[in-house]
């Protein structure tokens, strides 16, 4: 069906080449690109498969992308690099007619900021262009939107309060490790908690809200309120919501080293001088930490991500709790990477998939709420993430 592109060869954009290469009658020809060439061909040589190609490229530059869309015709670019390259990608997308998914929302460099704003201003010159922009097409963002679409299609007239609750109940036996890229990490859970409640958004401070909630084979775990990028999109999409939220685990020992890490500037973005050289500190902390990719292999326990929703269906209140509960080890055996990395890159390309079917495909730049869910929920569970629901239990929240 068509030429995929895919950026980024981090644990990520290792799990996209597999699951892509395991698609052949949708992907007919796979490209992965990244800074590192080397890395692209290590993931080749771990899949087999010697016809998917590999390059060299700089995502931060506008002109590099242009002429490696130009030489490899994509018809998607499926974007797993770092959330700083998403408006360079976009730009290389207008210049030459490719359409575009990504799996988080653009960050400047700078600031420890996320928002839509950016990415959502790019809707006139996609729809333009007559080019498909899905955004935000991981499991959280990306499952967790389409499983509250899920929900409003058949289960609910109103939703009016969303949880989206997000457990890693997993141990890579490391005594601190982050599950994805370290900086990015990092500087999503070292900001202010955010939620939505009735028209408004209230800030936290970092990880101030927490309560036990209990997780599917799991069992109770520490949740903590942090603000998460779905929840603008989300609120957007569905205004009947009244409050959503979003909820994830932490272990002590890692809020400790966090604490620590932060205490002692470890986490800045700034640069600061060190013997001459201009270095950012938190930058340099992924360098020394342990590397996402690495973790797979003494990965056990499973993550659990869903969505608890409460609302009106024939005038009656009912709750819904849908979820996927996926194993480390299950990921490590089938793509070499653990969980988190396996849950956000199927996604990825059951979204491209979608967008080659022709399914989810209209022009504009969209958050993945706005398409319709079935055909998405249908290759969830062919493709390693199957969904579970529970109809009026209690949701803890
Ligand atoms: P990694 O750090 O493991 O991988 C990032 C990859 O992007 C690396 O191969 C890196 O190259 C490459 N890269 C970075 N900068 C550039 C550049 N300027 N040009 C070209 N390539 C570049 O990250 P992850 O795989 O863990 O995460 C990938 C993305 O997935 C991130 O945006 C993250 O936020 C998102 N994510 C989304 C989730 C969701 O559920 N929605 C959950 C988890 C992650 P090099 O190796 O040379 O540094």
């Amino acid at each position: 069906m068509g030429k995929v592109l895919i950026i980024g060869a981090g644990g990520v954009g290792t799990v996209v080449a597999h699951k892509v290469a395991q698609n052949p009658e949708v992907f007919t020809e796979i490209m992965i690109a990244s800074r590192t060439k080397a890395k692209c061909d290590a993931v080749v040589k771990a899949i087999g498969n010697p016809n998917i190609q590999t390059a060299q490229v700089d995502a931060d530059k506008v002109d590099e992308l242009v002429a490696l869309f130009e030489s490899f015709r994509p018809e998607i670019v499926i974007n797993v690099a770092l959330p700083y390259q998403d408006l360079t990608i976009m730009e290389a997308c207008l210049k030459t007619g490719v359409n575009y998914l990504d799996t988080a929302n653009y960050e400047p460099k700078d600031v420890a900021h996320f928002e839509y704003s950016w990415q959502w201003a790019y809707k006139k010159r996609f729809e333009e262009a007559g080019l498909t922009a899905i955004l935000g097409c991981g499991f959280d963002p990306g499952v967790s939107g389409v499983y509250t679409a899920y929900a409003a299609k058949h289960h609910f007239d109103e939703i009016q309060y969303l949880d989206i609750v997000d457990c890693n109940a997993g141990n890579h036996h490391k005594a601190f490790a982050t599950n994805f890229n370290p900086e990015i990490n990092i500087r999503e859970i070292t900001q202010n908690g955010r939620y939505y409640e009735n028209g408004q958004w209230i800030t936290t401070q970092p990880l101030e809200i927490h309560k036990p909630l209990t997780y599917p084979n799991i069992g109770p775990r520490e949740s903590y309120l942090l603000y998460h990028e779905e929840l603008e999109s989300l609120v957007k999409n569905f205004p009947t919501i009244k409050r959503a939220r979003f909820w994830m685990t932490f272990g002590q020992e890692y809020l400790t080293h966090l604490r620590v890490i932060q205490d002692i500037g470890m986490a800045r973005i700034d640069e600061v001088d060190y013997n001459g050289v201009k270095i950012v500190p938190l930058q340099f902390l992924k360098a020394v930490l342990p590397n996402p990719q690495d973790l797979g292999k003494n990965y056990d326990g499973e993550t659990s991500i869903g969505c608890r929703i409460r609302g009106l269906k024939d005038g009656k209140e009912h709750t819904y709790y849908i979820y996927n509960n996926c194993s480390h080890q299950a990921a490590y055996k089938e793509t070499g990477m653990q969980g988190v990395s396996y849950t956000t890159g199927v996604p990825a390309m059951i979204g491209a998939m979608m967008f080659l079917k022709g399914i989810w495909k209209k022009p504009g730049v969209w958050n993945v709420e706005e398409f319709d869910p079935d055909p998405f929920m249908e290759q969830l569970n062919k493709q390693g993430l199957p969904w579970h629901e529970v109809m009026d239990g209690d949701l803890e929240l």
